[in-house]
């Protein structure tokens, strides 16, 4: 089905075609005309699968033919779970909003940056991308209205729960009307957000997209046995050695990724981290730098990496393994895109062994194994 059946304005289609889009994904097609058409959606769906861009166009499509709100009482409020994934949904709401005939003003609002610009750019507001905490402090102050809300989504609902949002979000819910639509995404359907989904949504449509699995088989494979002290030196020398350019580094903690660019730099290698304590303005540089490939290897923790959607990663490390099998599937699945297949290579501890063999029986794929014991890495 291409674009031009779904219901969208000219204009759009315009936009989409501008932005290389050629059909749509099939969240997309399914999600779009069952959102104009002012339906509740519950789509299992996760970074990758086109879920933006899904809830984005019908959006505003809708919103061309509502009546302007008063002053400071937006109409759609779309919850993220961090600030990052609050900047990327805004840009496309601004991306396709701007090509439409009736303005649409949209806005991004976090924690971890000064709130007076965003409690006087709320003026005149329709759309409202938020993190749940700094939400409820603009609440407070009166600077942002919940009572006229039209449309409420909810991105990457489970990760909002993981994260201790589940309190700030009921009182969220408490505030909007009763009669709205309801927009629901998340990556997994957990037994939390089961009860999210009963207290929301009425006969909503129920889309399941899966794409990560399906990825794995484009994504090539590599595990290295290797002792702790040795894992510093051997990422040194694999990325020197073969000359690795866009790597995107997991560590399973803050202190770890501070300290792996610390030596990946001493080492001449240009390397900057991204985690929860760096602040909002170092983590938005990385992140583009390494985005337009002007920062060779991005060192991030798990909590930063969701939601995060980078195009073409050839290469994916984990120094560390994640706890879950599901979050190595995440992780390395930002390297198999279709368009761009890449290489995903896991450094395996001695006390790492037993749960590699797990997170590889869930995945359904065994990885070849080197061990790095005969490597000569001196001078890395
Ligand atoms: P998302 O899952 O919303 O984070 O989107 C994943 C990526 O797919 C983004 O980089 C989008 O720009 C891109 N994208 C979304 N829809 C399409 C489409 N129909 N054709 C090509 N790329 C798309």
């Amino acid at each position: 089905m291409p674009f031009t059946a779904l219901g969208l304005h000219p204009s759009i289609i315009q936009a989409l075609s501008d932005q290389g889009y050629k059909q749509p994904y099939p969240i997309q097609s399914e999600v779009i005309p069952a959102i104009l058409d002012k339906k509740d959606v519950l789509g299992i769906a996760q970074t990758g699968s086109g879920k933006t861009v899904g809830f984005v166009l019908p959006i505003l499509m809708n919103l061309q033919r509502s009546s302007p709100t008063k002053s400071r009482h937006i109409n759609v409020l779309v919850l993220v779970p961090t600030r990052e994934l609050a900047v990327q949904v805004n840009e496309v709401f601004q991306v396709f909003g701007q090509v439409l005939p009736n303005r649409v003003k949209t806005m991004a609002v976090y924690g971890g940056a000064s709130i007076n610009p965003q409690m006087m750019g709320l003026h005149g507001v329709n759309i409202l991308v938020a993190t749940p905490g700094r939400l409820l402090e603009l609440v407070e102050s009166n600077a942002v209205h919940l009572s006229e809300i039209q449309t409420l989504v909810l991105d990457e609902a489970d990760k909002m729960l993981n994260m201790g949002f589940t309190d700030e979000m009921n009182r969220i819910f408490e505030l909007l009307p009763k009669k709205r639509q309801n927009l629901l995404f998340s990556a997994t359907l957990s037994l939390e957000v089961d009860i999210v989904n009963r207290v929301l949504l009425r006969d909503p449509l129920i889309i399941k997209i899966e794409p990560e699995n399906d990825n794995i088989d484009l994504i090539s494979q590599l595990a290295y046995f290797v002792t702790d002290e040795r894992k510093g030196p051997l990422l040194r020398y694999l990325i020197k050695h073969n000359n690795l350019q866009q790597v995107l580094v997991f560590t399973s903690s803050v202190y770890s990724a501070d300290n792996v660019t610390d030596k990946l730099r001493k080492n001449g290698i240009d390397a900057m981290a991204i985690h929860s304590k760096k602040s909002q303005g170092a983590r938005m540089d990385a992140l583009g730098r390494f985005k337009f490939g002007e920062l060779r290897v991005l060192v991030a923790t798990d909590l930063i990496s969701r939601g995060i959607d980078i195009k073409f990663l050839p290469y994916v490390i984990n120094y560390e393994l994640p706890r879950s099998p599901k979050e190595f599937i995440h992780r390395i699945g930002r390297t198999g895109r279709a368009e761009s297949p890449g290489e995903a290579i896991s450094f395996i501890a001695p006390a790492d062994e037993h749960h590699f063999k797990v997170i590889q029986k869930k995945m359904g794929k065994w990885v070849t194994m080197i061990d790095s014991a005969g490597m000569d890495l001196k001078g890395y």
